[in-house]
Formats: structure tokens, C-alpha cells, sequence
């Protein structure tokens, strides 16, 4: 009954490595894919995956943190750590995977494997919250459900549980059989199955036939005919079979739904009665996996009225932490998905990356993992928290004060989160980041509420997840070597300042840019500590620039000669960046300057040469190609001289987001990526490699019937001919919604359904033509998502997605959410 511990030798038993296994004894607790993720040094044992990087490259990280045992393939990376154990291996992921399997075949208990093409994860996060009170339940922490997930996910069994619920989900034909060695499912769920091209399979057939695989050895199938038309029924996985429809016949058949109060009914036909249930969901993804749900209890042989009970009670699921401004300049991450050791680590792991504040305080409440006791899981938890630094702990609930003394950090107790609230004053919290994690009962929101600025209403939220997709997109566009500059200028892109740069940091670009020196200055503040290129370094921020060891874009004579009159006499090779003009014709040196220039420069010590650069005018534009080849070619040839006359070498760089696919030729030593970060690529007719990344909502204020004839706003420019229905909602110009958008020009989702402006907007609300829809005060109204595209909004009133994304203005709150 504890934590999943092996020794080297016990490992080695299971993967036979080529090699003489050195410290036998020495054993592993943690399996580590991420040299950042370390917890328990001592103990780790690291995978050097292959996949966008090598994840040899990062043996010296981890080796750097006190980790000694490693699974390579690359035997020669063992000869320059000499206190390391290697286990050398054909191929690292299938060692982790054989590591699992072995494991898994130790626990004689049921295992409910999960796939299809959505809902997998609710599904086992609702099946955990269904089967709880019967079960003592491993699952798969969040959607950890790949090569490396499942295994991973895997890795936590131990001898006290009762149940494993764990997901699958593949890319490309032959990685399921593997993932069922590893998962060994006893019961089989196929959520669904959507369209075969945008998962890389060749056509549905093939789709589900590859997924089934998961299920070759199960007893219990539960699936829909809907999704499995194309196999026979015999030729379906599992000795027993439970099937479930909203249009036809099936062992658990839909035959009516309606809404009602924030939810909806649902009648069924069962074993030829009629049965109904309510799910506290509207929403057709969340009904379908309701009735999954509803469908496994009944095939585990629950008796429907009580299935009935618990569905009624299901909880909204969300995995994602967000983090926002609090009170007293505090930073605040949001962590209500689970009160666990698994999904703590991930929570650490995002506080870790901040570096807006040194204080870390993590607040968090009595946690439970089925067989571990308090004294166990609690030195672990308090191992993690001296790992990661944290400055402080605030532990609420009995268990976690009972074993106080085990934190050797600055600590305070509560027995509940009533006597928190009641001492908060003298709590103190101020410009610290802040770690909120309480098991649901424990009613954290509370806190969350009391820590938080109280938020204007219109909210921009910021899917870090989806830019760190978006980089890794650019990434894996890019020939090897060439690095990355990331252009967060303009608050990056309306997005955020330290929210994003801690992000770019911990995803390792090599560069920030900024426009101004004190946007970089910010960063800095911020602890961001990356080299940030500033575009326009006016004279007067060049002192703060030096003390920030910010780093100027130079890019005319009388700039460059200001700087180099300003650097101190003893100064040495100070980073510049040179611009060069190739046709853009906005800023920069061009052709002719190039004696004058080289003379300056050769006859200075003080300044270095970091990189030359020019920008594309029209890298997106087919239209423009010749041109651009042409800036490319005159680009070349400057940076040729220069690098010729100055006697050494620095990075070109000529490509921003549209010319890193449309012209990899001319990726030099570095890109800049820019708008792609955030999900655009005006240079691409597909942009499905892309995610979104913002959304913007706000609220209605009050809903107002008018009579035909009568008026909207201001000039009296709305005019409803029928008369109808309106909404104030929350966003006016002064927020980045533009007048622009007025008088029908622009639309918003409300609940669901587009509405158009009515009349002018004004500078801090708007008014929508709501006839039709059932829309209430204070409901949500969506100005852009992923479906009301910022592309969309642009096209409606003749801008790009740049400008609208930048309008928005800085009184709108950004909340951040990670995953
Ligand atoms: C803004 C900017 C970029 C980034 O352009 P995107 O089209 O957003 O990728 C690149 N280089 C310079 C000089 C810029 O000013």
C-alpha cells in the first residue's frame, strides 16, 4: 500500500538493456519524460523521448537537478555523466510502455479503457465522480492519454485500488494495439467517432477498426450502432456488449428529451420499460456523454433508479487552471479540477514557470489517494513543495494540519475554510503568486473570490495551451538549428505581458521582442530573463536599457550614433541589432550606407553585432512573391558584406509568421514569430494546424422590449421596423469594440445564437437585436471565440486580425487558462 516503487534491477528484469545494469538496488518512484518536472530527484528515473526534440539534449538538465538513472537509446550520451545509471534500449518509448505493462499485469482488478474522438475525458472524470463512493478509483490524471500518457497514467496503480479508469487516444495506425498491452482494459468505451481526416487515418473504416484494437481482451463492450456501422456486430470486441442510441434501436435507446430548469430530461427505452433520467446539462456533447454514463452503470448492473440519483448530481468538469490578477498586485492560479498528488505536481509546475514574484504561496486543502496513508502522501507532497520552492504553505483541513510538521517551509493551518476566511486579514497577501487547490468540499471558491480583483465584466480569456500548440507548430516548420524569436510586442498582441513571457520562456524560444524599452522593462521586473530585442529604443530609455541589459534595434545613422555616444568609454561589445531596409521602406539602413555604416561599426569596440534583420512587405501575398524574393536576395547580399567586413559572424533574420512556411528557404539563423503565436497566418488557405487562442465575452446588462417606431442609441440610428427585442450589453469602443461594428455591421453569440448590433456603439456598452432568443440579464454573450472568429470580425469592418486583437483595450481583464 504505497506509492509505485522498483528497483533498478527490477527494471532492468523487464526491459533487458544491452547493457550491465550498475546500482541495482537503487530505486525508481518517479518515471520522468520532463527534465522541468522533476519532484523527487533521488528517485527519478529519465526518458529520453525523441520526439520534436531529442530528449538526450536534456540529460545535462536533469542531471543538473541531482537525477541519476536514465533510459537512452543513444549509448554514447553515457560516457560524459559519471555518476549516472543508463539503461540502453532500442527505443525509449516502448521501454516506458513495457515498464507499464509489467506493472499493470501485477493488479488483478477491472480496468475501464476509454477512446473516440471526443469526450474521453469527461467520460472518465464522470465515471470517477459516479463510481467513487463504490470504488477506491485510479484514472488518468486530466487527458493523459498518449504513447507516453497512458503509461504514465498507469504508473500510479497501486495495491489499495478497486478500479483503474483510464483513456486512449492515437494519431496513427498501429499505436493502439500498444497502448492495450499497457492499458490491459477489462471493460471497453467508444464515445464516438468523427470525421476520419482530421485525425490522419485513411477513412472511417480503418478509423474505428484502429481504435477498437484497445478492446481485443475485453469482457464488456459499451458502444453506439451509430458510430459502428461500418463492422458487423459480431465482429464488435467484447463477450458482453452494451450498446446505447439517440436514433435507433439499442439497449439503452433515447426516445425524448426535454429542457428543463438548467438541465435536461431524458426518456429511455431499457429492457422494455421506459426509464428517465435528468442530467444538469443542456448541451448536446454533454447529453451524449450522460448517457455513456448512464449506459456503463446500467451494464455494471446498478439498478436504474439509482443511476437515475447519481446522474442528477453530475459536476461540470474543468481541467484547466487559470490564472488572473488578485489583490495587492498578487498573481492568482485557479486549480478547482482535482485534489490529487498528480494534478498538484501540474499545478506546481505552472506556479513554478511564473516569475512575476518571488513568494510562492500555495494554498491547499486536506488531500486523499486510495491507499496511501496521511504520514506517506503528505511527505511526499511536502517533498514536492521544498522541489519546486515554494515560500509558503497554508494547509486547510484536519489531515494536512495533523501532519504539520512535516512541511519545512513557512506554514499556517486552518481545520476549515471558514477559520481561513475569518483570519484572512492577517494573512497578508500581497505581491506573491498564488497556488489556490482544495478538494471540491472544501469549497475553495470562496477563497478564489476574496484573493481575486472583483472582474469587470468583460472578460478576454487566453488559452496558454493553445499558444504553446501554435509555437510548436512554427517549431516543427523550422530546419534544424534555426531559432526562434518571439514578438511580443504590443502587450503581445493584446494577450498579455509576463502571462505570455514566462510561457515563451518555458517553452524555450531564443529571443523576445518588444517595441518599446519599457514594455521590456516590464519583462524584466517581471523576472523574465530571455534577451529581449527592443525595435524602437528611444535616447531616452537608452540608460534603463543598459540597466536591464536590454538589447536595441538599431537601424539608422543618427540612433546608432546616439547609442554609441551614450555607451560608457570602458564599454565592450555591447548586443545590437541592425535593421535593414529591403523594400519595406519604414525602417532601416539600405544599400548605400553600407560603407558609412561599416566604418561606425569597425571603428567602435563597444557595440557587437548580435543580428542583422529585415522585414517582408508582403510574405503572405502570393501576388507579392517576386518582390519578396527580391527583399530576400538584397537582404543576403547586405548581411554578406557585412559579415565579410566586420570579420565575424551573427544571425540573419528575415521571416515573420507568414514566410516561415511560404519561403523556409529563407529561414537563416532565426525567425520571428509573430501573429502565428496567437492563431493566424494570413499566408495559409489551411489553418487547421493552428488553434485559437483568445475569447472575448461580456454580459447583458438588461433586455428591453421596443415598439415599431421607436429608437435605439445614440443619433437614433437603430431602428427596429417590427419593433422586437433588445440587449445592453457590457463593451463599448472604449474596450477595442469598434464604432465601427455598429448598426448591424457586427454580431455576437448570445446563449448560443447570433445577434446583431442594433444602433451606434457607445464607449462602454452596445445594444444587440435579441428578437427571438430567450436571453436574460447577466447572461453570457460571446463577441469572438473559435466559432465567432477574430478573422470573421475583421473581414466585417475591413481590418486584419491584428488590429483587432490589439484594440482591445487594457481595462478588459485577461484571464489565462492552462491545461
Ligand atoms: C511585428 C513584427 C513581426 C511579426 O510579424 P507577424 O506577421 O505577426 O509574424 C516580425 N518582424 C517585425 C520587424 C515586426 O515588427
Amino acid at each position: 500500500m504505497t506509492e509505485t516503487s522498483y528497483t533498478m534491477q527490477q527494471l532492468a528484469g523487464i526491459l533487458n538493456p544491452v547493457n550491465f545494469v550498475p546500482k541495482p538496488q537503487s530505486r525508481v518512484n518517479q518515471l520522468l519524460i520532463d527534465s522541468r518536472k522533476v519532484m523527487d530527484p533521488e528517485h527519478a528515473l529519465f526518458f529520453a523521448v525523441k520526439a520534436q526534440r531529442d530528449g538526450h539534449e536534456f540529460i545535462a538538465d536533469a542531471y543538473a537537478v541531482g537525477v541519476r538513472k536514465f533510459v537512452i537509446s543513444d549509448p554514447e550520451w553515457q560516457n560524459r555523466f559519471p555518476e549516472a545509471s543508463f539503461l540502453i534500449v532500442p527505443d525509449v518509448i516502448t521501454a516506458l510502455q513495457q515498464i507499464a505493462a509489467a506493472h499493470r499485469s501485477v493488479f488483478k482488478i477491472p480496468v475501464i479503457g476509454i477512446t473516440g474522438s471526443n469526450g474521453k475525458t469527461i467520460v472518465k472524470e464522470w465515471l470517477a465522480q459516479l463510481l467513487n463512493a463504490d470504488y477506491k478509483i485510479v484514472r488518468s490524471p486530466k487527458s493523459f492519454n498518449s504513447q507516453i500518457g497512458v503509461p504514465l497514467s498507469v504508473w500510479q496503480m497501486n495495491s489499495g485500488h478497486t478500479l483503474g479508469i483510464f483513456e486512449a487516444g492515437i494519431s496513427k495506425t498501429g499505436e493502439m494495439a500498444k497502448l492495450a498491452g499497457v492499458m490491459q482494459p477489462t471493460i471497453g468505451i467508444l464515445t464516438n467517432l468523427g470525421e476520419a481526416h482530421a485525425e490522419g487515418f485513411s477513412g472511417k473504416p480503418e478509423k474505428l477498426s484502429e481504435k477498437l484494437r484497445l478492446f481485443d481482451h475485453t469482457d464488456l463492450f459499451i458502444y453506439s450502432p451509430d458510430y459502428t456501422s461500418d463492422l458487423p456486430k459480431k465482429n464488435l470486441p467484447g463477450s458482453t456488449k452494451f450498446s446505447w442510441s439517440f436514433n435507433q434501436s439499442a439497449d439503452l435507446q433515447i426516445i425524448d428529451m426535454r429542457q428543463e430548469r438548467a438541465g435536461t430530461i431524458l426518456d429511455a427505452l431499457y429492457q422494455g420499460k421506459t426509464v428517465s433520467v435528468y442530467l444538469p446539462f443542456k448541451d448536446r456533447a454533454s447529453l451524449e456523454n450522460g448517457v455513456i454514463c448512464w449506459s456503463v452503470l446500467l451494464a455494471l448492473g446498478y439498478e436504474p433508479a439509482i443511476v437515475k440519483s447519481k446522474l442528477s448530481e453530475l459536476v461540470p468538469v474543468n481541467m484547466r487552471l487559470s490564472l488572473k490578477n488578485g489583490i495587492n498586485q498578487c498573481s492568482i492560479i485557479d486549480d478547482s479540477y482535482s485534489a490529487d498528488t498528480s494534478s498538484l505536481a501540474i499545478a506546481l509546475d505552472f506556479l513554478k514557470l511564473q516569475k512575476q514574484h518571488t513568494k510562492k504561496t500555495v494554498i491547499l486543502s486536506d488531500l486523499h489517494e486510495t491507499g496511501r496513508a496521511d504520514a506517506e502522501l503528505y511527505a511526499e507532497i511536502a517533498a514536492m513543495l521544498s522541489q519546486k520552492k515554494i515560500s509558503r504553505l497554508i494547509g486547510i483541513g484536519p489531515h494536512i494540519k495533523s501532519v504539520a510538521e512535516l512541511f519545512d517551509l513557512e506554514t499556517v493551518f486552518f481545520d476549515s475554510t471558514a477559520d481561513f476566511i475569518a483570519a484572512f486579514p492577517q494573512l497578508h497577501f500581497s505581491q506573491e503568486t498564488i497556488l489556490v487547490k482544495g478538494a471540491r468540499k472544501f469549497g475553495f471558491e470562496q477563497i478564489s473570490k476574496l484573493l481575486t480583483q472583483k472582474v469587470h465584466d468583460t472578460i478576454m480569456e487566453i488559452d496558454l495551451n493553445a499558444i504553446a500548440h501554435n509555437l510548436r507548430y512554427y517549431q516543427t516548420q523550422l530546419s534544424p538549428g534555426v531559432k526562434l524569436m518571439a514578438m511580443v510586442k504590443a502587450f503581445s498582441y493584446g494577450s498579455g505581458s509576463f502571462e505570455i513571457a514566462n510561457l515563451l520562456q518555458y517553452h524555450q524560444v531564443d529571443y523576445l521582442t518588444v517595441a518599446y524599452a519599457d514594455e521590456g522593462i516590464a519583462l524584466r521586473k517581471a523576472g523574465i530573463t530571455l534577451s529581449i530585442m527592443v525595435m524602437s529604443p528611444e535616447p531616452s530609455a537608452f540608460e534603463a536599457m543598459l540597466q536591464y541589459k536590454l538589447e536595441p534595434e538599431l537601424y539608422s545613422f543618427e540612433i546608432l550614433n546616439a547609442f554609441i555616444a551614450f555607451l560608457p568609454q570602458e564599454q565592450k561589445h555591447y548586443p545590437v541589432h541592425l535593421k535593414v531596409d529591403t523594400g519595406m521602406h519604414r525602417l532601416g539602413f539600405e544599400e548605400p550606407d553600407l560603407p558609412v555604416l561599416l566604418e561606425l561599426l569597425n571603428a567602435t569596440g563597444k557595440l557587437r553585432v548580435i543580428s542583422a534583420f529585415s522585414h517582408l512587405a508582403g510574405s503572405e501575398d502570393e501576388l507579392h512573391e517576386e518582390f519578396t524574393l527580391g527583399q530576400i536576395e538584397r537582404f543576403k547580399a547586405f548581411a554578406a558584406v557585412l559579415r565579410k567586413e566586420l570579420g565575424y559572424d551573427f544571425i540573419r533574420h528575415i521571416c515573420n509568421t507568414s514566410a516561415i512556411t511560404r519561403y523556409p528557404d529563407a529561414q537563416f539563423e532565426m525567425v520571428r514569430l509573430g501573429i502565428g503565436m496567437y492563431g493566424f497566418d494570413s499566408g495559409k488557405s489551411d489553418t487547421s494546424d493552428l488553434q485559437i487562442v483568445a475569447k472575448l465575452k461580456t454580459t447583458v446588462t438588461q433586455v428591453k422590449r421596443i415598439a415599431p417606431g421607436e429608437t435605439v442609441g445614440y443619433g437614433r440610428r437603430g431602428i427596429l421596423p417590427q419593433g422586437g427585442q433588445i440587449a445592453t450589453v457590457k463593451i463599448g469602443y472604449a474596450d477595442g469594440y469598434r464604432r465601427s461594428f455598429g448598426n448591424g455591421i457586427g454580431m455576437m453569440l448570445v446563449n448560443g445564437k447570433p445577434a446583431r448590433t442594433i444602433g451606434t456603439i457607445a464607449m462602454d456598452m452596445c445594444m444587440l437585436d435579441v428578437t427571438g432568443i430567450d436571453v436574460h440579464t447577466d447572461d453570457e454573450v460571446i463577441v469572438f471565440n473559435d466559432e465567432l472568429t477574430i478573422a470573421h470580425l475583421a473581414a466585417q469592418i475591413g481590418t486584419i486580425p491584428y488590429e483587432i486583437l490589439t484594440n482591445i483595450s487594457q481595462r478588459v481583464k485577461r484571464i489565462y487558462f492552462y491545461e
